[in-house]
C-alpha cells in the first residue's frame, strides 16, 4: 500500500476511529508443547477449528464494515494448510489489504530428510500466490536447544535457517515472532521481586540482563535470515478472572513463570526491549514501536506517568474465536461474547476508548500508534498540553513513524533496505514527517497482529 484511502484510512480518524483488525483463530488444534501457551498439544480439551462457510461470513462482514487488516492465527495455522490458502484468497477478493498468518515451524523439522527443499518450495510458492503480506515464524530464544525443546520440535532451528532464504527466493520475507519469555537469550532471566526491583543496583543488574537476553536475541534471528522481527508481550492472564475482571478466551496466555513477570519486572522488561531495540533497528526491521514500550513502561514502573492510549479492542479491533465463531472485545475479555461478527451491530460514530488492562501488543501497539493521530482531530489542545508535559513520548513516536516508513511499514513482500535503515544507526532522533510523508504513515499505520 503506497497511497491513502481517503474513506478506508483517513475518515475513520476523522470520526475518531480507527482502520479495524481482526484476529481471526482459524483452529485451536496444535502439535507443539510451549510452557507458555494453553492450547500446547499436552492440554486436554476439545478442539475446533472455523469453518470455510463462517470463515467467508467473517470476511464478507469484516469487507463491509471497511476492516483492513485480518491476522489468521491459530493454534498452528498450517495444519489446515489447503483451507487457509482459500482464507487468505477469499479476505484477498473481498477487499482486505493486510493479511497475515504464521507458523510454529514444524513443517521445517526434519530438515535433511530427503523432500525437505521441494516441501518447503511447495508451501512458500503456494503462499506467494497469495495476497498474504505478512508470515511468521515462531521463535523463543537465541539458543537452539531451548527453543526446540520448549516447542518441542528438535532440529527446528536447523530447517527454519534453510527454509527462510527458500521463502525469500518466492518474495515472502518472514518475520520472526518471539513470545517474550524467560528464555529469551538462553540463560534463564531470573525471578526478581518487586521489593528486590527497588533496590537501584538491583534494578540496573536486571536492566543489563534484560538488555543482553534480547540482544542476543536479535544477532541470532539476523543471522538465520529474518529481516523482520516482532515481540509478543508476556500473557499471564490469571484463570480466576483475579487480574483486572480479564477471562482468557485466546489461549496464547499461560500462568507458568517462564512468562510471569512482576509489575516491576514487567517495566523493566519494556524498558530493555526499548533500548536494545534502539542499538538493533539499523540492522532488523524490528515491529515493537519505542514509543508503546515507552508508555508501557511508565505504566508499569511508576504509575506516574500519563496515562496510555487506551486499547482500540471492542472498537476498531475484535477477536474471532475457534470453537464457536464468537466475537470478543479482544483474546482476553472472555465474559463479553458479542456473538457472530456478521450479525454483530456496527460500532457506529466516536467512540471512547477506556480499556488498559493487558498489554496484548496486538492491540495495545497500534493503539498506541494511531492514539495522537485521533487526539490530533479530537483533542488538540489536550495533544499539545501532553506534547509539552512529556514531549520524549511524542519524540520517540516521531521516529516510530519515520521508521516505519523506512520498513516499508513492515512490508513483508519486500526485502530489507539496508540503506534506509542505516539512518537509523542506534539513534532516536525526532524527525518530523512532511506532509505527504504523513499521509504514508496513516496509510502504513493500519494494524497488524503478532500472535
Ligand atoms: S504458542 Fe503457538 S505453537 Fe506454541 S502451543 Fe501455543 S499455539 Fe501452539
Ligand atoms: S487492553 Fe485491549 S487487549 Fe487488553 S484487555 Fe483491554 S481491550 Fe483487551
Amino acid at each position: 500500500m503506497s497511497s491513502l484511502h481517503f474513506r478506508k484510512d483517513l475518515l475513520p480518524i476523522l470520526r475518531n476511529r480507527i482502520p479495524g483488525q481482526l484476529v481471526v483463530q482459524v483452529t485451536d488444534r496444535c502439535n507443539a508443547r510451549c510452557p507458555q501457551c494453553g492450547m500446547r498439544v499436552t492440554e486436554r480439551y476439545r478442539r475446533s477449528s472455523l469453518s470455510m462457510e463462517k470463515t467467508r461470513a467473517i470476511i464478507d462482514s469484516a469487507a463491509a464494515r471497511g476492516i483492513r487488516a485480518i491476522s489468521f492465527t491459530g493454534g498452528e495455522p498450517l495444519l489446515l494448510f489447503s483451507d487457509l490458502v482459500e482464507m487468505i484468497e477469499y479476505a484477498a477478493g473481498a477487499g482486505i489489504d493486510y493479511i497475515r498468518t504464521g507458523t510454529n515451524g514444524y513443517l521445517f523439522c526434519d530438515s535433511d530428510a530427503a523432500g525437505f527443499d521441494t516441501r518447503v518450495h511447495r508451501i512458500a510458492e503456494r503462499l506467494s500466490r497469495t495476497s498474504l503480506r505478512n508470515f511468521w515464524i515462531s521463535i523463543d530464544s537465541a539458543v537452539p536447544a531451548v527453543h526446540e525443546n520448549m516447542r518441542g520440535f528438535p532440529g527446528v532451528i536447523k530447517g527454519i535457517s534453510k527454509a527462510v532464504p527458500i521463502f525469500h527466493e518466492h518474495g515472502i520475507y518472514p518475520s520472526a515472532n518471539l513470545g517474550i519469555n524467560r528464555l529469551v537469550g538462553g540463560p534463564g532471566i531470573p525471578v526478581a521481586t518487586d521489593s528486590q526491583l527497588a533496590a537501584e543496583p538491583t534494578w540496573q543488574r536486571s536492566l543489563l540482563t534484560y538488555k543482553n537476553a534480547f540482544r542476543r536475541f536479535y544477532r541470532f534471528v539476523s543471522n538465520l535470515g529474518f529481516s523482520i522481527v516482532n515481540a509478543c508481550y508476556p500473557m499471564s492472564i490469571a484463570a480466576d478472572r483475579s487480574e483486572g475482571g480479564l477471562e482468557v478466551v485466546y489461549g496464547a496466555n499461560s500462568q507458568e513463570q517462564i512468562v510471569r513477570f512482576s509489575r516491576l519486572e514487567k517495566g523493566l522488561l519494556f524498558k530493555a526491549l526499548q533500548e536494545t531495540i534502539i542499538e538493533y533497528r539499523e540492522r532488523i526491521r524490528i515491529f515493537s514501536p519505542l514509543s508503546s514500550l515507552y508508555a508501557l513502561h511508565r505504566q508499569h514502573s511508576s504509575g506516574d506517568g500519563q496515562p496510555l492510549y487506551p486499547c482500540r479492542g471492542g472498537i476498531d479491533f475484535f477477536f474471532i474465536d475457534a470453537r464457536d465463531a464468537n466475537t470478543y472485545p479482544c483474546g482476553y475479555r472472555g465474559s463479553e461474547n458479542l456473538g457472530k461478527y456478521w450479525q454483530l451491530k456496527k460500532v457506529s460514530g466516536a467512540v471512547a476508548a477506556t480499556c488498559t488492562r493487558c498489554d496484548w501488543e496486538c492491540f495495545r501497539d497500534p493503539s498506541e500508534l494511531f492514539g495522537p493521530l485521533l487526539a490530533a482531530f479530537s483533542q488538540p489542545g489536550q495533544l499539545l498540553r501532553d506534547c509539552i508535559r512529556d514531549w520524549n513520548r511524542y519524540r520517540l513516536w516521531l521516529s516510530d513513524i519515520r521508521y516505519y516508513k523506512a520498513c516499508d511499514y513492515f512490508d513483508g513482500r519486500r526485502p530489507l533496505d539496508s540503506r534506509r535503515l542505516s539512518k537509523f544507526k542506534r539513534c532516536s532522533d525526532p524527525y518530523v514527517p512532511s506532509p505527504r510523508q504523513w499521509t504514508d504513515c496513516i496509510d502504513g499505520m493500519v494494524p497488524r497482529d503478532g500472535a
